[in-house]
């Protein structure tokens, strides 16, 4: 399946959440068998050139993409979550948005020191989320040796904003 193809799948919807943003909708991809299969068998085949202990997935749409990819893969999966969502003791890491801050949590041992874990999310724009998520992993000890996202809005520049490489599906300039 071609990027074109790919991206006949996925739907720009206007002013959500709020006015003037385009929302890219995976949710008709994620409806489609045979094209979420292809996506995620894609963006496998890339990730699994970086080696991966595990794969790990930014709550929630993160987690539709890293668990297939895992299970594909023959690799484990980890949920990076909001606040107060995960069982146990858990690390935690407080990130900024565009209006005040949130913060994603791992569980404390979700992760052994130097393992090779890959992150992933649906779609990577400005980048906080995925630097965050980068950080986090950093602290309880993993190698993150790449992220890797379906679609990359190229013009918000988010690459630039991370130190390792982005394996992106396709892009939206
Ligand atoms: P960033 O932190 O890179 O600015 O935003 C990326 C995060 O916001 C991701 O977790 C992603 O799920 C969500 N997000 C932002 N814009 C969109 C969008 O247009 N479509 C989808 N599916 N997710 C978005």
């Amino acid at each position: 399946m071609t990027e074109a193809e790919l991206k006949s799948h996925i739907r720009g919807i206007p002013d959500f959440p709020k006015p003037g943003i385009l929302f890219y909708d995976i949710s008709t991809l994620l409806r489609h068998g045979p094209a979420w299969k292809e996506a995620t068998s894609q963006l496998a085949e890339r990730v699994a050139a970086h080696k991966p202990d595990v794969l790990a997935g930014i709550e929630s749409r993160g987690f539709l993409l890293a668990a297939p990819m895992a299970l594909a893969l023959g690799l484990g999966f980890v949920m990076l979550r909001k606040r107060g969502k995960l069982p146990g003791g858990t690390v935690g890491l407080d990130y900024n948005l565009e209006y005040g801050t949130d913060r994603i949590e791992i569980q404390e041992d979700a992760v052994q020191p130097g393992q090779r874990v890959v992150l992933l999310d649906d779609l990577l724009a400005t980048g906080g989320t995925m630097a965050a998520g980068v950080a986090l992993l950093r602290k309880v000890g993993a190698v993150v040796p790449a992220t890797a996202v379906m679609i990359e809005l190229t013009f918000l520049k988010g690459r630039e904003r991370l130190d390792l490489p982005v394996e992106a599906l396709v892009a939206y300039d």
